[in-house]
């Protein structure tokens, strides 16, 4: 089967080889994406091979991205896939989460169960992959968070090096120490984010390193792989919208991509709607969703939240995530930091937990909910991008009482579960008991 690239941009739709190495159009800049002849693809065939290759114990089919390979034909040759087994996340219940957003079900899709605790593993392993094809031996990103950890990860298993590079002076440490774990080469550069990403541009080109930033479209036709699963899993039911918040908004691209591809091809026969979730702080996609002409996003020049997998002024991935959004006849939507904390802490007590990005879909439902956008009934799937531990600095914080906002204020606690120190006495400590 064979895959070109093609840019996105309706006006140029250029086409370039499967194996250039590109990160946006040369002719008019515009994002990229993998596009593949189609001819031969048989549903219900995929179907029930798919759910076959679950009992069998290859690498690929093991994979949640690589079992649905048909789909995601980049590579014409998989010996050099790299797969540290990614995907196979759960559908979880959340009846708590469902009543405290005044739905009667909602159902976690947690991607938070990936190898090094993000969505970022179901783009990374084709992105890596990617790289090993072309026969790089370096690869590199900009960014503190799980992009880093990710590809750390996957680069170290594939023998390639990886390089971080950080601005100076705004680490998350929990994930940076993934990446350094990981093995990575990592640079704290005195410079802002965007000046940080035109330098490795430069030095990509220079020396040979292959980028794997957000809007790597290989990257992209990964996390295609957490719409296929969670149908998959569904036994192809579409959900009535599926909840997700937005960063850079790689993830709405790619799940807008997928749901056009699996409707296309006849897997599923309506589209289910999308709901993106931005911080109130850090909410350029809302605004521009909001505008009544759609056409240009502003880019909010100092976002703020302490959700900080969508702490982004900038997000690259806009026109293909708008476009997939108007598709999809979804909306998005903006939640205030109070709204995310305590949400998460819902889905902390639903015995799941999910880092602070990842709780900005709860607070969504629950906001559009109320204005009436979904329905009580609805069937819900909201995905949850990220691992409860990345992030127990903030857990802590509110549970003790301690969580401030970016702005200094400080949030409530409303679910707040704070440890109690008690002195080695039985009598005591049963007293409180059965308070
Ligand atoms: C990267 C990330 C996001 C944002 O995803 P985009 O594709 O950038 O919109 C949200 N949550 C978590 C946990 C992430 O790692
Ligand atoms: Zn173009």
């Amino acid at each position: 089967m064979s895959s070109e690239l093609i840019c996105f941009n309706p006006a140029c739709r250029s086409r370039y080889a499967i194996t250039d190495v590109l990160y946006n159009c040369p002719r008019c800049g515009g994002l990229l994406e993998a596009d593949f002849d189609r001819a031969g693809i048989d549903a219900a065939a995929l179907k029930s091979l798919w759910r076959s290759r679950r009992t069998l114990n290859s690498k690929l089919d093991q994979s949640g991205v690589w079992r649905y390979r048909e789909l995601i034909p980049f590579l014409d040759d998989t010996s050099c896939v790299v797969s540290l087994r990614e995907g196979n996340t759960p559908l979880l219940d959340g009846p708590r989460a469902a009543s405290y957003a005044g739905v009667d079900r909602i159902v976690f899709k947690h991607q938070g169960f990936n190898p090094t605790g993000s969505f970022k593993d179901n783009g990374m392993t084709c992105g890596a992959s990617q790289a090993v094809r072309l026969g790089m031996r370096r690869v590199a990103c900009v960014s503190t968070g799980n992009t880093s950890a990710s590809m750390a990860a996957y680069a170290s298993a594939a023998g390639l090096q990886p390089i971080i590079f950080i601005p100076h002076g705004n680490i998350s440490y929990g994930k940076l120490a993934q990446a350094l774990e990981y093995g990575a080469r990592t640079f704290q550069v005195e410079a802002n984010f965007d000046q940080i990403l035109a330098l490795v541009r430069v030095l990509a080109e220079r020396l040979g390193i292959y980028l794997l930033n957000s809007i790597n479209p290989f990257r992209i036709e990964g996390q295609k792989s957490i719409i296929f699963e969670m149908m998959d899993q569904r036994d192809w039911n579409p959900p009535d919208w599926i909840v997700l918040p937005g960063g850079n908004l790689g993830n709405t691209s790619a799940f807008g991509k997928a749901l056009r591809e699996l409707h296309s091809l006849g897997f599923i026969n309506r589209m289910p709607r999308l709901a993106v979730i931005q911080a109130s702080g850090a909410s350029p996609f809302f605004e521009l969703w909001q505008a009544a002409d759609h056409t240009r996003l502003s880019a909010v020049g100092h976002p703020e939240t302490l959700a900080t997998a969508i702490k982004i002024g900038d997000p690259v991935s806009w026109p293909k995530a708008l476009h997939e959004v108007e598709r999809t006849r979804g909306t998005v939507e903006k939640v205030t930091e109070q709204e995310i904390a305590d949400a998460k802490a819902q889905i902390g007590r639903c015995g799941i937990g999910c880092e602070p990005a990842s709780a900005a879909t709860l607070a969504g439902v629950c906001k559009l909910r109320a204005a009436g956008v979904i329905a009580p009934d609805a069937d819900i799937v909201a995905v949850l991008t990220g691992n409860v531990l990345k992030d127990p600095d903030y857990i802590y914080r509110y549970h003790t009482k301690q969580l401030d906002a970016p702005d200094g204020t400080r949030l409530n606690s409303t679910f707040a579960n704070q440890p109690v120190v008690v002195a080695n006495d039985p009598d005591r400590i049963a007293t409180l008991l059965e308070d």
